[in-house]
């Protein structure tokens, strides 16, 4: 069994010929997804697939999907199967995915998965997908997603509670003012979290079925989580 794991934090994980392919991060809202892709992707050098970006940057361009996605965003529900799918299919078809990526978000429905393996299965010489499942008590979401803030330049992550910036609101690496997510308040996420108990909790399901899906504990330390994050992947793809 493959054990090395790298610093996250610094390096390029040492085994240059490990192929990630296709990774995907499970968990409801606030359980770290976004921070831990950004992690595992400067480590493997794969770039983070988040539907939520995706569908959010269609919200600010004011596209035909944005405007459709707006508001079902702002309720905490799901957009429909087929405008993500097919969202998906558009941005797996770049270069930059041959080696793998990170699924941040998505799919989040039995629909998305089934669609997922079928896309991924006629792709000839694909790998499947691999899922990790971040496990985090319920209190502890409810603090990250009231208390998250992103850089709109640079897509850094913070929490006020958490992992405050050094001054005041504004990104460490490039000074911009924090925002927050029009979706992050208490009230949106009880709904955000009813629809993944509903609607996501089953797709991990079916990906343990197939044994192909851990789980981690997500309450542990950020550079922890990463390496456990790590040693699952190369557990699943050995
Ligand atoms: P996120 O940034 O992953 O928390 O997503 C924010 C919002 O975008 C969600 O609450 C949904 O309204 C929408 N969304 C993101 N990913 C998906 C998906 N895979 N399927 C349907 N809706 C999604």
């Amino acid at each position: 069994m493959e054990t090395q794991i790298s610093d996250p934090a610094t390096s390029v994980d040492s085994d240059a010929t490990f192929l990630p392919g296709p990774i995907l991060l499970i968990g409801p809202p606030g359980a770290g997804k976004g921070t831990q892709a950004k992690n595992v992707m400067a480590t493997w050098q794969i770039p983070q697939v988040s539907t939520g970006d995706l569908l959010r940057a269609n919200v600010s361009a004011g596209t035909a999907l944005g405007v459709q996605a707006k508001a079902i965003m702002g309720r905490g529900e799901l957009v429909s199967d087929d405008l993500v799918n097919r969202m998906v299919a558009e941005r797996l078809k770049e270069p930059d995915c041959v080696r793998g990526y990170i699924l941040d978000g998505f799919p989040r429905t039995i629909g998305q998965a089934e669609w997922l393996d079928r896309h991924l299965a006629e792709r000839s010489g694909g790998l499947p997908v691999v899922a990790v499942r971040l496990k985090v008590d319920y209190t502890h979401l409810v603090r990250r997603i009231t208390g998250r803030r992103n850089c709109p330049t640079c897509g850094s992550i913070y929490n006020v509670y958490l992992h405050p910036p050094k001054d005041d609101e504004r990104c460490d690496l490039d000074g911009t003012p924090l925002v927050r997510r029009s979706d992050d308040t208490e009230e949106v996420f009880t709904e955000r979290l009813r629809t993944y108990e509903a609607q996501t909790a089953p797709v991990a399901a079916h990906y343990r079925a197939q044994n192909r899906l851990e789980d981690l504990d997500g309450d542990q330390p950020v550079d922890a989580v990463t390496a456990g994050i790590l040693a699952a992947v190369k557990r699943l793809r050995s």
